[in-house]
């Protein structure tokens, strides 16, 4: 009998499919069971129309079996199947106009990219032959007399003959490649792994999933030896989590759902479990884990959530579904209007994909910020753990996403050991303030022994402390907050005086311009500038820094890789004017000048968590005046 030729396109796509370095070969039993239970449900949904039709529920069923020997993996189903025509014109050519528009753009290329695409969102049928090198369909249509049998060994054409089945519905026949230059298809033999593969990909098909699975069991008759016993399992849990009213699940459900399907031995901090009508229909179960995932500081750490399709899952980690200031979030969404549209979304840019990801976006947003209002100790873990990623956020992209996140950030304060947001901080400022104030460094403990900080508190205002390296660039990207502009207490421009004040502290400088000046050429290049100030209560000395850049910008931007293309802060050493050490300084000759200034600005290095360049010199000048 003649060999039939596949249509000029699925033999494009047929070859690529063959001869591709594809990765994930896995992928084609979840299209040969979707294409079961497609056969399926047409099958049942005629049938409650058509009383002729006996579609007893609880026979249709999907069925796996594995022989070793004859290396066969076979699928069954009995479903609607299909005549001797249904299966030329839906196997012999690409029934989908997404998959033949995508192929004519790609079909030249074999790059990996292309096929990768290919692979998410399913060319069918075809996929079975990249695990395999003969398929046979063996099919008989509902209603129909005779059955036929489908054969291909790939490119070079397919037949299809008249055959013997008794029942309605269709048989798949895989004849699994042998295993060869470090590509493993026994793994497509082994009942452990197809079990896997079938939880993983298959999980949520509405019909049970069927295998005969073979155990080793003590034998009853001969004390410590064993027998092999088989029995059918249902491979597949069936009901989607997701799909049930919320109502119906116990929280226990949710914590074990999550730590089996997202690989982690906590609970998560919080369940965000949905379902979206309107532009985009789907539903969506999100967990914020209650740790860091392990590897999430490592650069193989991948965003993402699940994608299913009418409970099929269709990408592992989808990243577009995720800002990069959530990429902690685990979950899934399920969308039934993504399986016919998905091809061409990818082809157009993913619109589809990009209306749910918009609201995920402000569904977990939502959620944080009720969780911040309700629960704040359960929120303040949080964000111990993950607060540094929404700061990035508010820096990321030059500031696109920082208003949609600039509520859901804290700081730790002056005030107390409590976090505060930036609402609380500016709703509780004295109305005298009109500056949000902070101050970068180490720790915690380390900002509140500056000496400007003193000088702040004094005054009655609250002073936010920022630790994260990140903290600062959020703020400038901020640049205000209900109208309130921020100020770096470090810096040298920081005003808190009167007007009195300020004409009093000038004219000391004008005062003492010559010691001052004196002391700016010991210093050399090191400073910009020494001056007098009247902002630092019992503190004799600090380090300023003059302009844009912080003391703490300066330190983060050179430790990154570049250096920070060699941004340095301007330093300005300030005086306190009503310290004993003022009048000593005004009283000294040249030779102690030199010394006291040198450790004076070492001392105000060193508070300000800056190293010293030569500490022996520091050393021995104090020893040296003792
Ligand atoms: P898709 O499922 O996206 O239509 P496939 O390549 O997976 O593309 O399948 C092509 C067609 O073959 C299906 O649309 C269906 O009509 C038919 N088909 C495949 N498998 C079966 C099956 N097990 N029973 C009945 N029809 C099937
Ligand atoms: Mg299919």
């Amino acid at each position: 009998m003649a060999k039939k030729q596949f249509k000029a396109e699925s033999k494009k796509l047929l070859d690529m499919m063959i001869n591709s370095i594809y990765t994930n070969k896995d992928i084609f039993i979840r299209e040969l069971i979707s294409n079961a239970s497609d056969a399926t449900d047409k099958l049942y949904f005629k049938s409650l129309t058509d009383s002729t039709i006996n579609a007893d529920k609880d026979n249709l069923k999907i069925k796996i079996d594995i022989d070793k020997d004859a290396r066969t993996l076979t699928i069954s189903d009995n479903g609607i199947g299909m005549t001797a025509k249904e299966l030329e014109s839906n196997l012999g050519t690409i029934a989908k106009s997404d998959s033949m528009a995508f192929k004519k753009d790609n079909a030249e290329d074999k790059n990996l990219d292309d096929i990768e695409v290919i692979g998410q969102f399913g060319v069918g049928f075809y996929s079975s032959f990249m695990v395999a090198d003969k398929v046979e369909v063996l099919s008989k249509a509902l209603g129909s007399d005779e059955a036929n049998l489908w054969v291909s060994e790939g490119v070079d054409g397919y037949t299809v003959t008249p055959a013997e089945k008794e029942t309605n519905g269709t048989v798949i026949t895989l004849h699994i490649k042998e295993s060869k230059d470090g590509e493993d298809y026994d793994q497509y033999l082994d009942q452990y792994g197809i079990q896997s593969l079938v939880k993983k990909y298959s999980d949520y098909i509405r019909y049970p999933i069927v295998m005969e699975m073979s155990h080793q069991v003590p034998d009853p008759e001969k004390e410590g030896e064993y027998i092999t016993e088989v029995s059918e399992e249902t491979l597949n849990s069936m009901v989607p989590l997701w799909r049930k009213s919320k109502n119906e699940i116990k929280p226990e459900e949710y914590n074990e759902f999550y730590k089996q399907k997202f690989y982690d031995y906590n609970d998560p901090l919080l369940v965000i479990h949905s379902k979206t009508e309107g532009t985009a229909t789907f539903n969506s179960l999100i967990f914020i884990p209650s740790q860091a995932p392990m590897d999430f500081y490592s650069k193989d750490y991948e965003k993402g959530l699940q994608l299913y399709s009418n409970g099929v899952l269709i990408m592992d980690k989808c990243a577009d579904l995720l800002p990069d200031y959530f990429s902690f979030a685990k979950g899934l969404v399920d969308s039934a209007d993504l399986s016919l549209n998905i091809s061409r979304e990818v082809l157009q840019k993913d619109r589809q994909l990009k209306i749910i990801s918009k609201a995920i976006d402000k569904k977990i947003k939502s959620e944080l910020a009720k969780l911040l209002k309700n629960d704040r100790e359960k929120y303040a873990k949080f964000f111990d753990t993950f607060g540094v990623q929404l700061k990035w956020g508010v820096y990321a992209d030059y500031g696109m996403y920082k208003d949609g996140l600039k509520d859901l950030i804290m700081f730790k304060s002056s005030q107390s050991n409590e976090y505060v947001t930036l609402k609380e901080y500016t709703e509780r400022m004295a109305d005298s303030q009109d500056k949000i104030y902070y101050a970068c460094g180490s720790s915690v403990d380390q900002i509140a022994m500056l000496p400007q900080c003193e000088a702040v508190k004094t005054k009655g205002y609250e002073v936010l402390y920022f630790t994260d390296d990140v903290d600062e660039f959020a703020i400038q990207m901020l640049s205000e907050y209900d109208g309130k502009t921020f100020a770096n207490i470090c810096k040298d421009d920081l005003d808190l005086s009167t007007d009195a004040e300020k004409e009093a502290l000038s004219k000391k400088n004008e005062e003492n311009k010559d010691l001052l000046d004196k002391m700016k050429n010991i210093l050399g290049d090191e400073v910009k500038a020494v001056k007098l100030t009247d902002k630092l209560g019992s503190h004799p000395v600090c380090i300023s820094a003059d302009g844009y850049v912080s003391l703490e910008m300066a330190k983060v931007l050179s430790q990154m890789p570049n250096g920070g293309n060699g941004i340095k802060a301007d330093l300005v050493l300030e005086i306190n004017s009503e310290h004993p050490i003022a009048k000593k300084l005004a009283e000294a000759d040249d030779e102690m000048l030199a010394k006291y200034t040198k450790i004076l600005y070492a001392q105000a290095k060193l508070i300000a968590g800056l190293d010293i360049d030569n500490p022996t010199e520091l050393t021995d000048s104090i020893v040296d005046l003792m």
